[in-house]
């Protein structure tokens, strides 16, 4: 296949706009010379709060029975426990859970406890009833068949036709009830290769004489900026066998891609460790220049914050995507393997890729959604905050009613996990926002790994669930309060 990529000469052209505006910065419409709306005269924080109603507990969770609320408030407080996290994955992981009876009973004490308030169920139709709870409370769900990386065709194969029936599950929901399915690419295309694909790409980066055959027309992935330690010495090309097994994951992610787009339901791939990412950011460009059209992504991709890059490589992206008239859809979050990442850039004696502050991480995440947000207000693409920060999510309000982006179908979608934040969901959906929870369900078996690593991962996010846990608790007193009295 012929390679057609961005030369390398019209890519330094594309530096990040410096004149897109931080999401905390002070809009031209709010100097005195333009009277502005009354929302906006106050600063941009504030009128979100204002809009959000984040200290109204009782109209935050209206819509959420007692026993969920009473069940979420105790889930969320035992998980903000340090130990108690502890315990649970040592039980997951022991030799305890080999044999029969203990298995049972942690499985089913795991199943109606951590398993429900995070996940959407066992299967297809419990997911469904999930989803229909949420659509009546307003809110819509990203449908996350939750499987482990894949190791080999057969794996793969296996883990296709789960997407593919979400994606028939899906449809067959009330619409917009589901707004995406998401994808995780190194569920169908092998680890191994998906490595081996990253460490060519980057060669070529570093070396743009260096051909790859197999490479389709595809988006920049690296910036400048990019960090390229993982590749030592230059890869060997692809073998005859590699070859093959990358035209299967190409014919699985169409099958895939063309599925999403007769349901019209669109495609999130989501991101994993710098290792592979870069194979991930191929796959998912080469596949939105196939199936995205007119101001209709189907193919989204998402891009970590936390990444120092991060910035640079979504301006290079989007700019070269615009100059082929190709509408983009990404989902921004910080990211979730900071711990694995700093590790690795340790073992090779290089500075870590992630920012060397958390206020840095905010202000790339906060950067970043002020320029999607500007890009949605002015053109084809499509853009989804995926945060539980509720600063994030307050500046992305203010600068949404600047711009006058609002309820647009897949323009801007605002996604906090499944059983987090729920404050921040509500509040957002509250104020007139598209919000989806992000909801992993398959059987408890194969999610648990899946959960056990985020938790693993996100033992800061589990323990700052504390102003939801505050909320909850004041509106289960004031309703115990109302039947008392
Ligand atoms: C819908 C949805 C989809 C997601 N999909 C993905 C995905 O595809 N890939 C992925 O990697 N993650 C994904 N995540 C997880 C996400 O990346 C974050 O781990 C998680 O949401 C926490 O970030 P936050 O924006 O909610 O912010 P906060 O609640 O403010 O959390 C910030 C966290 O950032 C971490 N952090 C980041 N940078 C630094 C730094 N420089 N120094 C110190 N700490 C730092 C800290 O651990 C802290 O807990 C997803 C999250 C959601 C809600």
């Amino acid at each position: 296949m012929a390679t057609r990529v961005i030369p390398p000469r019209i890519l330094k052209k594309f530096r990040y706009n410096t004149a897109t505006k931080p999401l905390n910065a002070v809009h031209p419409s709010l100097t005195p010379a333009i009277a502005p709306p009354a929302f906006f005269e106050k600063p941009p924080s504030v009128a979100a709060e204002v809009a959000l109603g984040m200290d109204d507990a009782e109209r935050l969770f209206a819509s959420v029975s007692t026993g969920r609320l009473l069940r979420s408030a105790s889930v969320l407080h035992a998980t903000a426990v340090g130990p108690m996290v502890d315990l649970g994955m040592w039980v997951m992981k022991s030799p305890l859970l080999q044999s029969g009876l203990p298995r049972d009973l942690v499985m089913s004490v795991t199943r109606e406890t951590f398993f429900s308030h995070f996940c959407a169920g066992e299967d297809a139709a419990g997911a469904s009833k999930s989803i229909g709870v949420l659509n009546d409370a307003g809110l819509r769900s990203m449908l996350v068949y939750g499987v482990e990386d894949a190791h080999d065709n057969e794996g793969c194969d296996q883990n296709l036709n789960g997407f593919l029936h979400t994606v028939t599950v899906s449809k067959s929901l009330p619409p917009s009830s589901v707004s995406f399915v998401i994808v995780k690419i190194t569920a169908i295309c092998p680890m191994a290769l998906l490595e081996r694909l990253s460490d060519l790409l980057r060669w070529q980066q570093k070396d743009p004489s260096f051909v790859l055959p197999w490479k389709q027309d595809s988006l920049p992935i690296f910036a400048e900026t990019s960090p390229l330690y993982h590749t030592q010495k230059r890869p060997e090309p692809l073998t005859p066998e590699e070859e093959s097994d990358l035209q299967l994951a190409n014919q699985r992610l169409l099958q895939l891609c063309q599925k999403c787009e007769e349901a019209n339901i669109p495609l999130l791939v989501d991101a994993e460790h710098t290792t592979v990412q870069p194979a991930i950011d191929y796959f998912t460009y080469a596949a939105s220049i196939k199936h995205n059209k007119a101001s209709n992504p189907i193919v989204f991709g998402t891009i970590q914050t936390y990444l120092k890059d991060a910035k640079d490589r979504l301006l290079l992206t989007t700019n070269a995507a615009e100059k082929m008239g190709v509408p983009m859809g990404f989902k921004l979050v910080r990211g979730a393997y900071m711990s694995t990442e700093r590790k690795l850039a340790q073992s090779f004696g290089h500075a870590s890729p992630i920012h060397n502050t958390i206020q840095d991480t905010h202000n790339c995440f906060n950067d970043c959604a002020s320029f999607m947000l500007e890009k949605v207000a002015n053109g084809p693409d499509s853009v989804v905050l995926a945060t539980h920060n509720i600063e994030s999510g307050k500046l992305a309000v203010a600068k949404a009613h600047e711009l006058g982006v609002g309820k647009v179908k897949q323009k801007l979608e605002f996604a906090q996990l499944y059983g987090m934040s729920e404050a921040l969901s509500y509040g957002l959906s509250n104020a007139g926002f598209q919000v989806s929870k992000y909801m992993p369900f398959g059987p408890v078996e194969m999610v648990m790994p899946y959960l056990l690593r985020r938790a693993e991962e996100n033992r800061g996010l589990l323990a700052a669930s504390g102003f939801d846990r505050q909320l909850m608790r004041k509106e289960l007193g004031r309703r115990l309060k109302a039947a008392v009295f």
